[in-house]
């Protein structure tokens, strides 16, 4: 049976902690999204719709490189927005299944996909469920009352339904109220949903604390790689120099064949190092005009992307700029936001540090600046 998926990844999932939207945030090497993006291309999908945030489709062309079946549409205000957003994506005919997915819920399992599809015979919607394990409190001002939990279902996603269906039944939904699952839009639509055993393992990325239980989940596999990085350039004319992705005013310039961003170029060094595969110069050879005055934050994802094809994932990286000038702390901030936002890093995870040599050497003689970096990467075994 073929089917069709839309998976929602449009939250900003504020509640998540302060990493930013959590479907792009990188889990055992990939990012949440790609991990069940991956199973349903596995399953088989024909056509998977991807409901992004806008502005966001580079860094989920990222997030995605190297998948093929896959399309991005803006989402909506509200969850039934960006689902009807995604299922006007979908050019297939209204017998067509689709699948509707939370990007928060990167464990999909192919069982899961298999019971859903089969489930969809003879009725309008398929959905999974865990049964409510814990005893149900209900709290108000008069204190608490137990709640029978017995009938009580706790709904995952994936969600199966015909597309037709869907479409007619997300088009009646009130446009004032927000729905939590697509199968309360069928619901309200007079459809008949059905329950298949849900995976423990699907469980919603929400708080900080499922993060920890999702890293745990899937890093028992996983080795911990360093690699380290040094560079320098040589002061000359100039009003300016980049140092970490950061452009700043001076009475030189770095010389060098591309931005000469010791700092970039040490940590690309680092990462490169970190999983073997060579340095800067193999990857973007000084001989190549193609790379004459380069800006240096291309070379540094470069080792981002090549890292995340390998199913690795950067965990905190360390630089070191060593000068007597320019002052580096004024611009310091700067560079770690720079940084964490090209390494796809929380700032906690990023260090930028500073130092002179006490007026000994190249760099105490103003003749130029140093960079040193060391970066950790988690691999698999
Ligand atoms: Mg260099």
């Amino acid at each position: 049976m073929t089917f069709s998926a839309v998976i929602v990844a449009g939250g900003s999932g504020a509640r998540a902690g302060p990493w930013g939207a959590k479907q792009w945030r990188n889990l055992g090497g990939k990012t949440v999204l790609r991990w069940s993006a991956e199973a349903l291309l596995e399953a088989g999908a024909k056509t998977l719709i991807v409901v992004i945030p806008a502005g966001d489709e580079t860094i989920a062309a990222r997030a995605l490189a190297g998948l093929s079946g896959w399309h991005t549409v803006t989402g909506g205000a509200t969850r039934a927005e960006s689902t009807s957003a995604g299922l006007a994506a979908l050019g297939c005919s209204d017998d067509e299944i689709v699948l509707i997915h939370d990007a928060a819920r990167p464990f999909l399992g192919q069982n899961t996909i298999k019971s859903l599809i089969a489930a969809l015979e003879g009725c309008d919607g398929a959905i999974p469920a865990l049964a409510a394990a814990d005893t149900l409190k209900r709290e108000d001002a008069e204190g608490t009352v137990t709640v029978p939990r017995k009938g009580i279902w706790r709904a995952q996603t994936p969600q199966a339904f015909r597309l037709g269906h869907l479409r007619a039944a997300c088009a009646a939904w009130p446009q004032n109220e927000d729905a939590t699952d697509e199968a309360g839009i069928v619901e309200r639509f007079g459809g008949r949903v059905t329950l298949v055993p849900g995976d423990p393992r699907l469980f919603k990325l929400t708080y900080p604390e499922d993060f920890e239980m999702a890293q745990a989940l899937c890093g028992a596999a996983r080795v911990t790689c360093i690699g380290q990085g040094f560079d320098a350039h040589r002061f000359g004319e100039g009003d300016a120099v980049w140092l970490c992705g950061v452009q700043i005013a001076h009475s030189h310039s770095l010389i060098g064949h591309s931005d000469a961003d010791a700092g970039l170029h040490a940590l690309t060094d680092a990462l490169l190092g970190a999983v073997g595969a060579g340095d800067i110069g193999d990857h973007f050879p000084p001989t190549d005009p193609k790379w004459k005055g380069a800006a240096s934050d291309l070379f540094l994802r470069h080792a981002v992307d090549l890292i995340t094809a390998r199913s690795g994932a950067i965990v905190n990286v360390d630089v070191t700029l060593i000068c007597e000038s320019p002052k580096i702390k004024p611009h310091r901030e700067a560079m770690r936001q720079r940084l964490a936002g090209l390494l796809n890093l929380g700032i906690d995870r990023v260090s930028v540090k500073a130092t002179t040599t006490e007026g000994m050497g190249f760099t105490g003689r103003r003749e130029g600046l140093a960079a040193q970096a060391i970066a950790t990467v988690e691999m698999p075994r």
